[in-house]
């Protein structure tokens, strides 16, 4: 296992990443402005069934060639299409015959592809990808010259699609619960247009061209479309008519750069304007950006026979299409009693119906984005889980807790003179963790851990002074189906406030007594929301508990515990502002004070405060604190009136601000470096989490059941 650094590295004093003076203030990053998306974001999800219960997964797909023939299309000339039909296969045969450089990319792709999703380790994108997206509007009639709000809804879905943020997520049958996953992509229309000038991300063309067809004359002015964006920088996405009932198509990668990106028909694009049941989800978009990430139709494209393959391990085999809304279980191809994996995008049916990515495609679109794709990622958000905890409960005492390469947890001390057991050695507490432990300390002596298992149910265990129970290695399963590792807050002795991102991204949350869990040992109160980070939970007082998650907008979100309620309401938030690219970090130096920090679009550390009676700067707004941060700022508050924040610069190096009541030094926007010595650590802790990924693939091998994390 990895072990932490120790502070013997001398600093490196090129301050590269941090100074007070940064680059041009862009603002990009955060605002008192409230964001461009709905600001509704959190509050309406009114939490699903708090019945995280733990499942094993599906079988494995068949093995077979990829091939044969597509359905046909349907539905009238030009009338909103009754069934999903899309044009990919076509595009692939076509190319498949009349480019031999395709054949080729192709072929190394699915090479690629198929050496990076066998790993032990399944890729795992290190933070959240951006990708540029440029709209072409390419209109016939006025109708389909679609509206700015019309083009703004179907990025709205496909954000929420690529995060596992869709509320309807929680359609998912619950055996196939554990199959879901964020694929980690996010969308945004493009700033800068391939000369370099500012753009809405939207061209828009009228045409002579009453339909189009799938042989990609929307993609060429010269034939009555409009040319690409270059395809390194953008995802191209063409709306127009399409004829035919065609519905939609894309390329997959490795084709030609002026005909890369996704075409769909205006009727089945975005949720509003001219979008027509039942494609008016945007889920087409969804399904086609998918095959441009190189995802197959989960049938395998061989008519209704069982020998094709999406080449996705975890995808139940299926035989032909489902199409409208299939009733679960939907069985073919032997694949019962679950049957068919129906409600994920890159099936056939209605938009209603399709609510899901697997952990085995997203593990594909993550190798393409990693590989032929690459270019097209433009910002890695750096939204890291903060490594291992540590706590403190006297003293002179402090307890760690780090993942091993295992995924065993792993324990060491500081009793005041010396780290047990030894300066560079690990207790060994056992589990399978997903991630790194969360540990809390309500009392002397006394030290709980909690670890999102492999099979993302939340295990607990504890320390009473004497030994670890259940047992030395052993973890009590607290169910659930966790989307974020648990965040845990204590407010007095024998109280413990467990947080935990459901399956639907909305808030969870249990709490231990003294005597029981409740609602129930593996049962969760939904608190409501779709968040984007885990949650930052702080309580300053007896009974009183300050939880913050970022919003499907990327704002901050707060609720409040009082000692009788939630507020604003069991299930709304609060709005804090802000565009965040990493979690949320709360702290609280005294009753009724609360402190923030979130690191902006633009890397800069940015603050806003609680004193009682209102935030500053403002209820929307936040403080520039400066900085590049490329990493989630750990805070601390060691007495009255004192802050101390600690966050990565662009270098690898550790740098620190601080206040003291009345001001921040150095300087408002300026850092001291602390050099090196994250430089070590940061390794080590990266080798650690490299290691932490493979626990992605486990679903696949057995999904531990009850005390099992061990
Ligand atoms: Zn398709």
């Amino acid at each position: 296992m990895g072990a932490k650094g120790h502070r013997d590295e001398e600093p490196a004093d090129d301050a590269v990443g941090m100074s007070g003076v940064g680059s041009a203030d862009d603002a990009v990053g955060m605002s008192g402005a409230e964001p461009e998306g709905d600001s509704g974001a959190m509050a309406a999800t009114s939490g699903p069934s708090p019945s995280m219960s733990g499942a094993p997964g599906p079988g494995m797909s068949g093995d077979g060639v990829t091939g044969g023939s597509g359905p046909g299309g349907g539905g009238g000339p030009d009338e909103p299409p009754t069934h999903r039909t899309c044009g990919v296969m076509d595009v692939h045969r076509r190319l498949l015959m009349t480019s031999p450089s395709y054949v080729a990319a192709r072929a190394r792709i699915e090479t690629q592809t198929l050496e990076l999703t066998t790993r032990e380790a399944l890729p795992r994108l290190s933070g959240i990808a951006r990708i540029p997206v440029v709209v072409h509007v390419v209109w016939n009639t006025p109708a389909q010259n679609i509206s700015r709000a019309q083009i703004d809804s179907q990025i709205t879905v496909l954000n929420a699609d690529f995060r596992a943020a869709n509320s309807d997520v929680s359609k998912v049958p619950s055996v196939f619960q554990p199959l879901v996953e964020d694929a980690r992509i996010e969308f945004f229309l493009a700033t800068v247009d391939p000369a370099g000038n500012p753009t809405d991300g939207i061209t828009r063309r009228q045409t002579s061209t009453t339909s189009f067809g799938s042989n990609d004359a929307v993609k060429f002015s010269a034939r009555g479309g409009q040319d690409a964006w270059p395809a390194d920088g953008y995802l191209n996405i063409w709306v127009c008519q399409l004829g035919g009932g065609l519905l939609g198509y894309a390329q997959f990668p490795g084709g030609p750069a002026q005909t890369d990106g996704v075409v769909v028909t205006h009727t089945g694009f975005g949720t509003t304007g001219t979008a027509a049941a039942p494609f008016d989800k945007g889920r087409t978009a969804t399904h086609e950006v998918g095959h441009f990430l190189n995802l197959f139709h989960i049938w395998g494209d061989d008519g209704t026979g069982c020998t094709g393959t999406d080449e996705v391990a975890d995808t139940p085999n299926q035989a032909g299409p489902n199409t409208g809304k299939p009733t679960f279980p939907k069985v073919s191809c032997g694949n019962g009693p679950n049957g068919d994996l129906f409600m994920d995008y890159m099936d056939y049916v209605d938009d209603d119906a399709m609510v899901m990515f697997s952990k085995g495609q997203v593990a594909r679109m993550t190798a393409c984005l990693e590989t032929v794709r690459a270019p097209l990622v433009t910002t890695t958000v750096v939204r890291p889980a903060p490594a291992g905890p540590v706590v403190s409960w006297s003293a002179d005492r402090l307890d760690a807790f780090v993942l091993g390469i295992d995924h065993a947890v792993f324990h060491k001390w500081w009793d005041g003179s010396a780290w047990g057991p030894s300066v560079t050695g690990y207790e060994n507490v056992g589990g399978i963790g997903l991630d790194a432990p969360e540990v809390a300390s309500w009392g002397p002596d006394r030290l709980d851990v909690f670890v999102r298992g492999a099979n993302r149910a939340i295990f607990h265990k504890w320390w009473d002074g004497s030994a670890w129970a259940p047992s030395q290695t052993g973890y009590e399963n607290l169910g659930g189906i966790g989307m974020s590792p648990p965040r845990v807050a204590t407010w007095g002795p024998n109280r413990l406030d467990v947080f935990v991102l459901g399956a639907n991204r909305a808030l969870h949350h249990k709490w231990w007594d003294g005597s029981a869990w409740s609602p129930s040992v593996s049962g969760y109160e939904a608190l409501g929301g779709v968040c984007m980070s885990p949650p930052a939970v702080v309580s300053w007082g007896e009974n009183r508990l300050d939880v913050f998650v970022i919003g499907i907008d990327n704002a901050l979100y707060h609720k409040w515990w009082d000692g009788s309620a939630w507020a604003p309401a069991a299930t709304g938030w609060e709005y804090l502002g802000g565009v965040c690219a990493s979690e949320p970090v709360a702290v609280s130096w005294a009753e009724d004070r609360l402190d923030l920090f979130v690191v902006g679009t633009n890397g800069r550390l940015y603050h806003k405060s609680w004193d009682g009676s209102a935030w500053s700067p403002s209820a929307t707004g936040w403080e520039l604190l400066g900085g590049v941060c490329t990493s989630t700022p750990t805070a601390v508050a060691w007495g009255p009136d004192r802050l101390d924040v600690f966050v990565t610069g662009t270098n690898s190096a550790l740098y620190h601000k601080w206040w003291d009541g009345s001001a921040w030094s150095p300087s408002p926007t300026g850092y001291t470096l602390l050099g090196g010595l994250v430089g070590e650590l940061r390794t080590a802790e990266a080798a650690v989490t490299a290691d932490l990924l493979p626990v992605q693939a486990s679903a696949t091998d057995g999904v531990p059941t009850s005390d099992a994390v061990g």
